[in-house]
């Protein structure tokens, strides 16, 4: 797809506060400081659209970014992070349920964003079960894989193998990076792909 323009759309702490234009959404689930924003950024060809976090686990909002004044690209609050208290973390879950109740008709496809570099973690499979337990499509996105060497490129597709389930949308994880933009054409595929399905189910 051609990024003719993208805009930051609002942040929502809470329901209610979400921009309502109409279109599909494209969420990004991913522990904190995992490298969302720099994907975002770089899928949109905008330095600093979506703020790279110096203080990972901070903002606890959903911040929604309106591409091509058509669709969402709609970048859930990091989880997983020690440092955010009980109170919050305890808020995520329901906050998240809520925004996804709401968009649920909109929702074209989830990306579920890794690092490529590390075996797969609890709240990463936690997040992928609940993406299946919904029924949403999904893909896995391994990003800064631009740090991993060849072979260790192919030793993380095999690590990671397991968190793409049944409802993963590609047979396995992708390996991409924000830096290089290795990987993003094919990301930007199956993108194409949800985006033209979500209009074609819910034309206007
Ligand atoms: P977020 O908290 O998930 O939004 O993560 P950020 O996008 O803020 O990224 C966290 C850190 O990882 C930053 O220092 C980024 O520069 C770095 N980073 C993100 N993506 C990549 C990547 O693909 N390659 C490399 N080498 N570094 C990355």
């Amino acid at each position: 797809m051609k990024v003719s323009s993208s805009r930051f759309a609002g942040a929502a702490e809470r329901a209610g506060e979400e921009p309502r234009a109409p279109g599909p959404v494209v969420v990004l689930a991913g522990r904190s400081n995992v490298g969302k924003s720099s994907l975002i950024n770089r899928l949109l060809g905008v330095k600093g659209l979506a703020r790279t976090s110096s203080e990972p686990g901070r903002t606890q909002c959903i911040h929604f970014y309106r591409v091509n004044e058509s669709w969402y690209f709609v970048d859930l609050p990091g989880y997983g992070y020690a440092k955010v208290s009980l109170a919050r973390r305890a808020a995520w879950g329901p906050m998240i349920d809520g925004f996804l109740a709401r968009y649920r008709r909109q929702l074209a496809l989830a990306l579920l964003v890794v690092d490529a570099r590390r075996e797969p973690t609890e709240p990463d499979a936690r997040m992928r079960d609940w993406l299946e337990a919904g029924g949403l499509p999904y893909v896995v996105a391994a990003t800064k894989a631009d740090k991993l060497s060849g072979n260790e490129r192919a030793q993380a597709q095999r690590a990671l193998a397991p968190v793409a389930g049944p409802g993963s949308v590609s047979p396995q994880p992708l390996l991409v990076s924000a830096s290089t933009g290795l990987g993003l054409a094919e990301l930007w595929r199956y993108l194409d792909q949800a985006l033209e399905a979500a209009r074609r189910a819910r034309p206007g």
